[in-house]
């Protein structure tokens, strides 16, 4: 039944811009008061006569994202007056963009951008014991990215890979820090679902694959199906607020995709609301019939000069692009040809960015061999990145211990098991590796003439078990090799005792 819908989602998303001083005065920007109503000025509060300013990096901001996204920076850009009424909004109205929003295009993860425009934040409203209501201004007028996607987004795993895609962006640009449950970003999905039409779009959804989580395609104008959802009438969307994790935002749309779905098939009709989520529930609920922008009334703020980006000098886009840092999908890409290592191990640096230092410090130390960087890459990631969690600070691994072990386990002296002990212990000790395996007797025997020795005793020890073996049971073989191992306490090459027992077996 579920294959006959197919939903499209679109995204808003909230970031709190990281400026030193608010959007439109010179109160501080401090995300970590914890003091109420302590970085206000009159500005921000509203106060007849006062003017508002605008601030300059909260713009330059912006602008870095959209040029990290490959959109289109405006020529001509000004700011619009939402109005509405709200008791954490003391103008009456919110500063924002409407017709001219400072970025327009672009894309992220392959998903077509509408735009990103820069607001103020509203003050922060908490209802405590149901009969009064607190305000602390501390959070009104700090500046606000918000970015509009496409509705082209087509289920809750590609909304929440492109949420976390926008948020390693914003960290990486050092624009925000976009912790969401800081409410620093503040994820809003609009969603709605249409029956398929024909056989032929039926075959084409079957046929679209998602790009890979984490993949990053080119940016700038996207082709194909990421477009189709324009040609085609869209069912009634719903907008879900206040998702603040990436697991609720996706819980949510998988969530009210199944809901709208439900009402149709029970012949009903979506309406065109916004809908909260309850995480006790599972489910999204009712809060208030959607209201329209022209509901609004937007009207370009007299308070404030409109913008000609051209003609200031700082903003110009080579200025801007000094400033762009690597970005994550280039990281990604970077990682995986320059060493060779999987897409997941790559994945694991950019989200980790000390992980992904300590990754490449240690790769050019070995000169970067394909090989051993390949060794070094999973054992970092499938081992120590675990160790690393559970020590915390107590966390003593240098380089050299564990570039040590990658070494000896190389020149088959540790078995590979046998080093991730040693590694576990050096980085509780910051002991060397090598004192670690003599003292633990984990140094592998690899010379041939006691392993031969050792391979001996066994057999001459085990007769029946040779019989065994020579009859043709190969089980036998393993048995002897457990031997081996137990008399070496586990520091012989398995590899070569198993060729020793085979070799002195057959001539006997
Ligand atoms: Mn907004």
């Amino acid at each position: 039944m579920k294959s006959e819908y197919i939903p499209t989602i679109g995204l808003e998303i909230h970031a709190e811009l990281n400026t030193q001083t608010k959007m439109f005065c010179n109160s501080k920007n401090d995300p970590d008061e914890k003091r109420p109503n302590v970085n206000i000025c009159p500005v921000c509060l509203a106060h007849p006569g006062t003017l508002p300013v605008i601030n300059k990096e909260a713009v330059k901001s912006v602008l870095k994202i959209g040029l990290a996204v490959g959109g289109t920076l405006a020529d001509f850009t000004e700011f619009d007056r939402k109005n509405y009424f709200y008791p954490d909004i003391p103008k009456g109205f919110q500063i924002s963009q409407y017709k001219y929003p400072l970025i327009s295009g672009g894309a992220i993860n392959n998903i077509a951008l509408e735009r990103i425009h820069l607001e103020e934040d509203t003050a922060r409203s908490s209802h405590t014991d149901g009969e009064h209501s607190l305000i602390d201004f501390n959070r009104a007028g700090v500046p606000l990215m918000e970015l509009v996607t496409k509705p082209v987004i087509t289920d809750a795993e590609e909304a929440v890979a492109f949420a976390k895609e926008l948020q390693l962006l914003l960290q990486y640009l050092g624009a925000s820090e976009a912790n969401m449950e800081k409410g620093e970003m503040r994820v809003e999905a609009n969603i709605s679902v249409r029956k398929i039409k024909d056989e032929r779009e039926k075959s084409d959804q079957s046929r679209t694959l998602r790009p890979p989580v984490g993949v990053r395609f080119e940016v700038g104008p996207t082709t194909g199906r990421r477009e189709k959802a324009k040609d085609v009438e869209l069912g009634t969307k719903v907008e879900v607020k206040n998702l603040n994790s990436f697991r609720i935002v996706g819980k949510a749309i998988q969530y009210e995709i199944k809901r709208q779905i439900a009402v149709l098939e029970d012949g009903g009709e979506v309406v065109q609301e916004t809908r909260g989520f309850n995480e006790s529930t599972g489910e999204t609920f009712s809060q208030r019939l959607k209201e329209s922008s022209h509901d609004y009334r937007y009207f370009p703020e007299p308070d404030l000069p409109k913008l000609y980006i051209n003609e200031i000098k700082e903003f110009s886009k080579e200025n801007l692009k000094k400033e762009i840092p690597e970005l994550p999908w280039q990281k990604r890409e970077r990682l995986q040809k320059e060493y060779g290592i999987k897409l997941e191990d790559a994945d694991m640096y950019v989200n980790d960015r000390e992980l992904g230092e300590i990754f490449e410090r240690r790769a050019k130390k070995i000169g970067g061999k394909k090989d051993a960087v390949k060794i070094l890459s999973n054992l970092m990631t499938s081992f120590e990145v675990k160790l690393r969690g559970d020590q915390k600070e107590d966390y003593k691994m240098t380089d050299e211990n564990f570039l040590e072990v990658l070494k000896m386990i190389d020149a088959r002296e540790l078995s590979s098991l046998a080093g991730k002990e040693v590694l576990s212990v050096s980085s509780t000790t910051g002991e060397s590796p090598k004192k670690i395996a003599e003292e633990k007797n984990l140094i592998q025997k690899n010379d041939k003439d006691e392993i031969n020795k050792i391979a001996e005793e066994i057999v001459a020890e085990n007769k029946k078990i040779v019989e065994e073996i020579k009859g043709g049971k190969e089980s036998g073989l393993q048995f002897l090799v457990g031997q081996g191992m137990k008399k070496t306490g586990g520091a012989m090459n398995p590899k070569l005792l198993t060729e020793a027992l085979k070799n002195i077996i057959s001539m006997e």
